[in-house]
């Protein structure tokens, strides 16, 4: 029999896949349990870390796994990285599934940056009062931002909050609107936007609203990940799969 695929997942994308591939064959999504109460997903559903690569490689070959899926985040760097090597070690079929990155439009007003240190330092030369837009990620490099005023939004309070005078929390959870994402601009006296790259239409609004305003974009850029086959859209990826990992029997 074949063996399952397994979908490294925690986004919208890792989603759809196993909703597109459950009903045909078996699907086993691994999220990393950062979530108290996930939302139930079709096909089967392991929950917390592998143990590094050496742990993912021996959960590969104990389930047999036909095919792995890594559709993780853009930001989940590490789990990237422990995917390839866990699927060189195997002989596992690996293919990364991953949004597109948001591209600038004529107008945007965007600054990247390789890392937060970097981008806090350049900071409060790009603006007085900064929404913060960074996920979960780690932010106590913000505390390198001094002289100006930070906003951070973010779904769930920040297990720590960088180590700066004049910060101000936003709980809130999207997807946001282009209308209430000028509001929020406008109303608060923001002038510069810290955001990742994440792609996808969530979170899109915050640029659009930010161009709209002329308010300029502190970008962190994707982090690097192995070079490894990937695609953007579902039909690829399903096309993948049936190449990779054939129902036995077809
Ligand atoms: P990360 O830094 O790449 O991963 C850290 C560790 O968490 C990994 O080494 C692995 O532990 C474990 N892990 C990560 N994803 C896992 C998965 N799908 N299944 C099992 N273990 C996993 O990742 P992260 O940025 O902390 O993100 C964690 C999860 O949240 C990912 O699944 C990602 O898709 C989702 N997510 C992340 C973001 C973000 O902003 N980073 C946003 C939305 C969703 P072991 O080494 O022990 O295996």
């Amino acid at each position: 029999m074949t063996g399952p695929i397994l979908i490294l997942g925690g986004t919208t994308e890792a989603r759809r896949l196993a909703e597109r591939l459950a009903p045909a064959r078996r699907v086993i999504t691994s999220l990393a349990g950062r979530t108290g109460a996930p939302t139930a997903l079709p096909g089967e559903t392991r929950i917390g870390g592998f143990g590094g690569a050496a742990g993912l490689a021996a959960y590969l070959r104990s389930h047999r796994v036909a095919a792995l899926v890594d559709a993780t985040h853009p930001y989940a760097a590490r789990m990237a990285t422990n995917a390839a090597a866990a699927a060189l070690d195997c002989g596992t079929p690996l293919l990364r599934y991953e949004r597109p990155a948001w591209q600038p439009k004529p107008g945007d007003k965007w600054v990247e940056y390789d890392d937060l240190t970097a981008l806090a330092a350049a900071l409060p030369d790009l603006g007085r009062h900064a929404l913060v837009t960074l996920g979960g990620a780690d932010l106590s490099a913000l505390s390198g931002a001094r002289g100006m005023r930070l906003t951070l939004r973010a779904i769930d309070p920040p297990a720590q909050l960088p180590d700066h005078p004049d910060l101000d929390v936003i709980l809130d959870r999207g997807p946001f609107d282009l209308a209430g994402e000028r509001a929020l601009l406008s109303q608060r006296g923001i002038d510069v936007l810290v955001s990742r790259n994440a792609g996808g239409q969530a979170t899109r609004a915050k640029l659009d609203a930010a161009r709209d305003l002329g308010v300029p974009v502190a970008l962190l850029r994707r982090p690097a990940r192995p070079a490894t086959a990937s695609a953007t859209e579902m039909e690829a990826v399903l096309r993948w799969i049936e190449d990779a990992a054939p129902i036995e029997g077809e």
